[in-house]
């Protein structure tokens, strides 16, 4: 049912019959938000392929070209709205050959600006010729320096959560799923890839094709383009990587494979075709982004060790929870990832074994008793899995909550219902909902209807507690993990004694250090972090998350020796979990937060605008 407010209807007809064409500047109509987050009148029509050709260009730091959307009419209203930001939209052409009278909305700095479309009731192509400006946050335009080979420019795109419509203008949510082809014109010594069919190798022309043909929602539309080559790690998956480090990309990814044998083995075929990870440089502000065939990883996952790829299995999940069962808005955004953290550990487990993926999950939990504290007093309605972010950015949702808190709510129904049961429900989930989406209370619904067997399950069930409640429901699970145990043991010597102890870290994996580094008594001094630095030789280590831990500590503490390699790493390393909790515990403090400006201003050419904003904000400052 059409919930298209009236009087904007009445509007937007009037200012299409008062103004001609160019006069769309300052003809400005206020256009109300369709959804929470965007413009877009899917309810009216509804993008159902995407046709893109765009030229890149690196000088001017642009996209330009065609966005032509293949439409159906839902409804007799014959005006398409699309949400764009930042876009100078210079024509729109309807498919009989007429100039559309385009309007804009007013802009809003978050939301950014309607497009309104006037269409025919026989419109089934509209066409807009536009380009990207230098706003366009989607868009990271790298520098050669800024790369790992320093020889050629780079671009990539995180479109994720409202921004690819800072790149393309379309309907912005995630309850709208269309194809996409693509033309993609690029500098001739770099290679074009996108969430799509890709090429494997360069091309003397620079002119690349690609082809979407599952339908997929806006988040997931991607590009990157670089010096990139590629390695095959088996006949259906591959890494993409700049040729300097493509070598020790493949080696560290070399569990892929099996991780999608294991994966498809626990709840249906791969759904994709390809699935390949093109390893961006430094400044990807997230771990990964699971652009349909083509995961995009930070370079951090690059430990030497293989001890990091959970963060892969995570990346290949959400072929299934995401990307091929999506969440129908952003609210509902721990169908995603709540699902997805459960999966991954799923195949974690399948791959290294229970304990392993006990240990996951067991430091994930410690780091979400530590968010909740603070969420609890400052935000405890955040705290819901069912969130309402209505005229929020909803990163705002991108918190322990969908992430962690879903992933235990999952547990717990396994641990109510017995593992087989629970497999066998949500691989009916995954093919009921394939290429859907679904919102909150339909998987309530869902549940209600394929697991539940008794009343007594419904009971114990709590899902109102979990779904609506604040905080953590009293029987949440308690993951444990023989591991852990270790290093929780060695954080509990190390505070009676105040002495390291090397041996106890024999063998130890990255997960270990970090729950050691994260139980160290609160008074512990600068001699003593001098004392651990000389034995396990943090300062120097190469894994991203070790450093993490110990640069958070060491500003905490104000340990003046590790505050060089600090620097280095807040320089190098874009990714925002990493430069988070550091900038945090600097800003603690009156000196602390100097030096964090004062690094924040070094460092912040060199971070995509997700990153340089959030730290931003943790700062005081000006992102
Ligand atoms: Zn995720």
């Amino acid at each position: 049912m059409s919930r298209f407010p009236y009087t904007f209807l009445g509007l937007a007809a009037l200012l299409g019959l008062a103004c001609g064409p160019g006069k769309h500047s300052v003809q400005r109509v206020s256009v109300p938000l369709r959804t929470d987050h965007s413009y877009g009148n899917a309810e009216q029509v509804r993008t159902t392929h995407l046709h893109l050709e765009l030229a890149v260009d690196f000088n001017k730091k642009r996209l330009s070209g065609t966005a032509t959307h293949h439409i159906e009419h839902k409804s007799t209203d014959t005006m398409m709205v699309l949400d764009s930001r930042g876009l100078v939209i210079e024509e729109v052409l309807l498919d009989d050959g007429s100039s559309a009278n385009f309007r804009f909305g007013i802009e809003d700095t978050l939301f950014g600006t309607a497009v309104l479309i006037p269409l025919k009731p026989e419109t089934k192509k509209v066409h807009l010729r536009y380009h990207t400006d230098s706003t366009a946050e989607a868009l990271q335009w790298l520098s050669p320096v800024q790369t790992h080979d320093r020889q050629h420019p780079f671009l990539f795109t995180q479109s994720q959560a409202i921004l690819a419509r800072t790149w393309i203008p379309l309907m912005d949510r995630p309850d709208v799923r269309f194809t996409y082809s693509a033309k993609i014109t690029c500098p001739k010594e770099l290679l074009a890839l996108m969430s799509a069919a890709n090429p494997q190798q360069r091309n003397d022309s620079g002119i690349y094709h690609f082809d979407m043909p599952q339908p997929v929602s806006s988040y997931l539309m991607a590009l990157a383009v670089g010096d990139i080559s590629f390695k095959s790690l088996d006949s259906l998956s591959g890494v993409y990587a700049e040729p300097g480090f493509l070598d020790s990309v493949a080696w560290e990814l070399a569990d892929m494979p099996n991780m999608i044998k294991k994966a498809s083995a626990l709840y249906g075929d791969y759904p994709w075709g390809r699935y390949d990870v093109l390893v961006l440089p430094p400044s990807f502000p997230f771990g990964g982004m699971e652009n349909p065939r083509l995961t995009f990883a930070t370079p951090t996952i690059i430990a030497g060790d293989r001890s990091l790829t959970s963060l892969v299995a995570h990346e290949l999940a959400h072929s299934w929870s995401g990307n091929l069962v999506t969440n129908a808005s952003w609210n509902d955004f721990w169908l995603n990832e709540g699902f997805t953290v459960y999966f991954e550990n799923r195949i974690v487990e399948a791959v290294y074994g229970k304990d392993f993926a006990d240990m996951c999950a067991e430091l994930e939990v410690g780091e979400l008793e530590r968010t909740l504290e603070r969420m609890m007093r400052e935000a405890p309605k955040d705290t819901r899995l069912a969130l309402n972010l209505k005229g929020r950015n909803p990163d705002d949702g991108l918190t322990d909550i969908a992430y962690i808190k879903g992933f235990l709510f999952l547990k717990h129904l396994e641990q109510l219902v017995g593992r087989h049961r629970w497999d066998d429900f949500l691989k009916e989930y995954f093919r009921v909902y394939s290429f859907k989406t679904i919102n909150t209370e339909a998987f309530k619904d869902f549940l209600h209807e394929h697991l539940f067997q008794t009343a007594k399950e419904v009971v114990y069930a709590q899902l109102k507690d979990w779904m609506y409640g604040e905080g953590l429901p009293a029987q949440a699970p308690k993951p444990a993990s023989e591991r852990m145990k270790q290093a929780r043991e060695a954080a509990l010597k190390y505070q009676t004694t105040r002495k390291p102890d090397p041996l106890m870290a024999k063998g130890w994996v990255t997960q270990q250090y970090q729950h050691f580094l994260r139980n160290m008594p609160k008074d512990i001094s600068t001699a003593e972090l001098d004392a651990l630095d000389q034995s396990f030789g943090f300062s120097k280590s190469g894994n991203a998350e070790v450093l993490c831990d110990w640069f958070t500590l060491a500003a905490r503490v104000w340990y003046r020796p590790a505050f060089a390699p600090m620097e280095a790493f807040l320089v190098r390393v874009g990714r925002r979990k990493f430069l988070k909790p550091v900038y945090e515990a600097l800003s603690a403090t009156p000196k602390g937060l100097e030096l964090g400006r004062a690094i924040f201003r070094r460092a912040k050419s060199g971070y995509h605008s997700v990153s340089a904003g959030t730290i931003a904000e943790i700062l005081g400052v000006k992102s």
